[in-house]
């Protein structure tokens, strides 16, 4: 096996080549990575592999021609003999880190944008989901050019040497303490760096709402992955009045969703692995369990569970809750809930529910975050024509369809003018007589 100089080395050599600029040479990365998800499709989750193929390879090899296009920029009146555009060229050699939550997905999603812009890239799979780890060693590789692509593996001590390594741009999915790792070692090379990060989600729901339908949403969205999902709900911020009306519509839909015994749900997965399980059962103990509540070390089961009275001070309310547990906050008013919310870090995601426009417009104008969503939940994350990306705390840059194409390319700005006609620019050189310097 290459030592990782080596490896890094190859990659290079190949980019600094010029192997990776041509369109051919993109197109036939981009249906290699289509074939891996197509053949392998029982190696994979079925369902994702589809969706995955049909949402970013497609759309990228169906583009590409025109999205690697020169923009052309407008000029000023001095330069009607040159011309202006836009160049979107590779970056080089490109490093993506992907988290385990939805470890196939966030692994291959940047992938594409990093191949269709013309990098060479190495991509390091977090070594929690071991299982798509393999596939993604072992298998993915038979289907790129492995002079332009590569895998590593390794927790945070090899990440931590990798990141020792010069890239020219790093594109990282996971938590604020790693990100700022990350952010840290690409100062040193001032490398550009996309951070797709975490953090704590806020839910409004107005008193002017049907119980029924929130509770459908929010209980979908927060439980889907068994919360374990970057952009679901956090929490919720409603009035004490709301919350009665809402705890009997939750059970019910708790029910509906997974049974009378939400452990015997095929809908139900489990915590990705011991150290979140002690932390998440903890986080049981903060307020009061009003719904839910149970939890079995030994398969790493926790039931869906809301929790009400709950203090800001509490750990639930600290830290990225990241699993099936949804706290309830009172607040008394819309003006309140805005406030709270901008008295913390710049969400992820953003979530408000009321059957009043003026209510849902108040809190996306008062407020930032990366996403929001107004009486739903994260379905934006199923379009390509919207970016996904945090600002503040949750990170920054953004990516997903033509948004992940133009994050791993450079924009660089040409100007060509002609090489004779000197006797035009004159104006622009010294001395500068009255008249010059009157225009
Ligand atoms: P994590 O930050 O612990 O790990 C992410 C990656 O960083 C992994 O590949 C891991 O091996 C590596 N890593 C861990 N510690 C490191 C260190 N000290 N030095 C260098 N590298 C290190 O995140 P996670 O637990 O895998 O994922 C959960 C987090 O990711 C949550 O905060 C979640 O909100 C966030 N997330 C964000 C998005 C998004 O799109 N914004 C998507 C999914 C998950």
């Amino acid at each position: 096996m290459d030592s990782v100089g080596d490896t890094l080395q190859r990659l290079r050599e190949t980019f600094s080549a010029g192997r990776t600029r041509p369109a051919e040479f993109r197109v036939t990365q981009l249906e290699g990575l289509g074939r891996f998800l197509r053949d392998n499709q029982q190696l994979l989750q079925e369902a994702l592999a589809r969706d995955l193929r049909k949402m970013e390879v497609t759309l990228a090899l169906k583009n590409l021609h025109t999205w690697m296009k020169d923009e052309p920029a407008t000029k000023n009146l001095l330069m009607q003999l040159s011309s202006t555009f836009i160049r979107k060229e590779p970056f080089g050699l490109v490093l993506i880190i992907a988290p385990w939550n939805y470890p196939l997905n966030l692994s291959l999603v940047p992938l594409v944008g990093a191949l269709a812009a013309g990098n060479c890239v190495v991509l390091k799979p977090s070594e929690i989901s071991t299982s798509t780890e393999k596939v993604l060693t072992e298998v993915l590789p038979q289907y790129l050019d492995q002079s332009c692509f590569a895998v590593m593996l390794g927790g945070p001590e090899e990440t931590g040497q990798l990141l020792e390594h010069k890239f020219d741009y790093i594109f990282f999915t996971g938590s604020p303490r790693v990100g700022r790792i990350v952010m840290t070692a690409a100062a040193k090379h001032l490398t550009p760096v996309t951070l797709e990060l975490g953090g704590k989600n806020p839910c409004y729901v107005d008193d002017n709402c049907d119980p029924e339908t929130v509770a459908n949403r929010v209980a979908f969205f927060r439980y889907f992955n068994t919360g374990q999902t970057c952009v679901a709900p956090d929490y919720v911020l409603c009035s004490p009045e709301m919350q009665e009306r809402l705890l009997p519509a939750l059970q019910s839909t708790i029910a509906r969703f997974f049974g009378e015994d939400p452990r015997s749900s095929p809908n139900l997965g489990r915590i990705i692995n011991d150290k979140h399980f002690q932390r998440l059962q903890g986080l049981l103990g903060c307020g009061r369990v009003a719904i839910g509540g149970q939890s079995d070390q030994r398969d790493r089961y926790i039931a869906p569970t809301v929790l009400v009275d709950v203090q800001e001070t509490e750990p639930v309310m600290q830290e990225e809750i990241f699993g099936p547990i949804l706290p309830i906050v009172n607040v008394r008013s819309l003006d309140e809930a805005i406030d709270f919310i901008n008295r913390r870090e710049k969400p992820l995601a953003l979530y408000a529910f009321s059957k009043s426009n003026k209510v849902v417009n108040k809190m996306l104008d008062r407020t930032s975050s990366g996403t929001f969503g107004g009486n739903d939940g994260f379905t934006y994350l199923t379009l390509p024509s919207l970016p996904l990306g945090g600002v503040g705390n949750s990170g920054m840059g953004r990516y997903h369809g033509k948004f992940s194409f133009n994050t791993f390319s450079h924009h660089r700005a040409c100007l060509l003018s002609p090489p004779g006609l000197e006797k035009l620019n004159d104006i622009r050189y010294p001395p500068y007589p009255d008249w010059k310097q009157r225009l």
